[in-house]
């Protein structure tokens, strides 16, 4: 049975793994041309039900734990004037949270528990055409290609997979811009205090000023905005930004004027709440592909979960593949539909007009919830 993975992010990585331990092997496609291309973004909280218990199927959580930051899950909540509406503690050296690893420590963590040519690099899949008797005919950018008789989209937003299983598309729910303050602690003293071991949100009405600590000094700044319908170029400049945040508090705002370089800007996406698809023979979708959702914490963790739920079928079940597949398919529907619904409700709260005294209700009411992104 040969098994493709397109994708290897977090799910596909897992999975790979995942199936590793079950002595199942899958070959990964993955586009970028090594694991250092691009830089991974900012930082992840893994949670004990789904992130946390993938890594634990991945025979993972001892090396989890030794790059993982528990101190990371401090977070404080400020208001445009610096005025702290919440701020939250975890006890000191506890892993009973979530808590936080950087994105490039966890993908390092899976891609050094897989053999050595468990992962094509530069393989950038741009078809995948269904063979006569079974399986797929799989086309890389460039021409070259291959076959298999399982293919799993683990291709994230875009998946080029989906569209062998669903038509769904991606309507555009908010507007992202991030910042990087290289070497913190040593050039931005004062900002470093201001956002501590973990994240600091400042809110405003309809924006958000946010800050990260990640485990190599640096500070990932992050502003959402309402999707609107304007050229998002224009937030490729500080002014703009510091133009949208005039009369907020001149400490808060240094955030953005410490920047290393220009703000990048990009459109954060969803698919539509419950989307489903008949199963068919040999092939389905794990991660973003299969329910991209607004990004409010919760999408690396169900990535992880679905690769760790889908393993442990497909190794349950080697007989039937197909049947594994839908017993999956079935349990994920099912697992993320409300969580898809939840991630929406809490990015519409994040950034209305009342969000300061809805998102101090919701952290002091309940403190267990998944906190908003980076
Ligand atoms: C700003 C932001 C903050 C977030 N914060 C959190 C958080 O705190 N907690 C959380 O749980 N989730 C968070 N998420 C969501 C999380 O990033 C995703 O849900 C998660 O990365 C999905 O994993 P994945 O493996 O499905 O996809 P990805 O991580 O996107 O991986 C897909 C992989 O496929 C590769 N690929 C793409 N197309 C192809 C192709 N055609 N051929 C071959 N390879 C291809 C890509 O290069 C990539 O390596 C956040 C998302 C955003 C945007």
């Amino acid at each position: 049975m040969r098994i493709a993975i397109a994708g290897g992010g977090l799910g596909g990585l897992t999975l790979a793994r995942v199936l590793h331990r079950h002595g199942i092997e899958a070959v990964v496609y993955e586009r970028e041309a090594s694991r250092s291309a691009r830089s991974q973004g900012g930082s992840l909280d893994l949670h004990p039900e789904s992130g946390q218990q993938a890594l634990a199927e991945a025979g993972l959580a001892g090396r989890f734990r030794s790059e993982a930051r528990p101190e990371g899950e401090e977070h404080r909540i400020l208001d445009p004037a610096g005025h702290t509406l919440v701020h939250h503690q975890p006890q000191p050296g506890s892993f009973s949270g979530r808590p936080e690893i950087d994105r490039s420590a966890l993908r390092d963590l899976l891609l050094d528990s897989l053999p050595g040519d468990a992962v094509a690099w530069q393989h950038r899949l741009v078809a995948a055409t269904p063979r006569p008797h079974g399986g797929f005919e799989l086309t890389f950018h460039g021409g070259h290609g291959t076959d298999c008789d399982i293919l799993i989209g683990a291709d994230g937003a875009r998946s080029v997979v989906r569209s062998l299983l669903t038509d769904a598309r991606l309507s555009y729910v908010a507007t992202l811009v991030e910042l990087n303050i290289s070497d913190a602690d040593r050039r931005h003293p004062d900002l470093a205090e201001l956002v501590g071991p973990g994240n600091l949100w400042c809110i405003g009405v309809n924006q958000i000023l946010a800050a990260q600590r990640l485990g190599d000094g640096s500070i990932r700044v992050g502003i959402s905005l309402r999707a609107e319908n304007h050229d998002i170029d224009t937030y490729r400049s500080k002014r703009a930004l510091l133009d949208m945040f005039d009369g907020w508090d001149a400490g808060l705002t240094a955030l953005i004027e410490a920047g290393d370089g220009a703000p990048t800007p990009r459109r954060i996406e969803a698919m539509p709440i419950g989307t489903r698809w008949a199963s068919q023979p040999g092939i389905t979708l794990i991660g973003d592909a299969a329910h991209l959702m607004a990004p409010v914490g919760e999408g690396a963790n169900q990535a992880m979960l679905d690769a760790a739920e889908l393993a442990g079928e497909l190794a349950a079940n080697p007989a039937d593949p197909d049947s594994a597949i839908r017993t999956y398919e079935e349990a994920m529907f099912a697992r993320t539909h409300p969580i898809a619904e939840m991630s929406a409700r809490v990015q519409a709260m994040m950034l209305s007009p009342t969000a300061a005294d809805d998102i101090t209700r919701f952290f002091t009411a309940r403190p267990t919830e998944p906190a908003p992104a980076d």
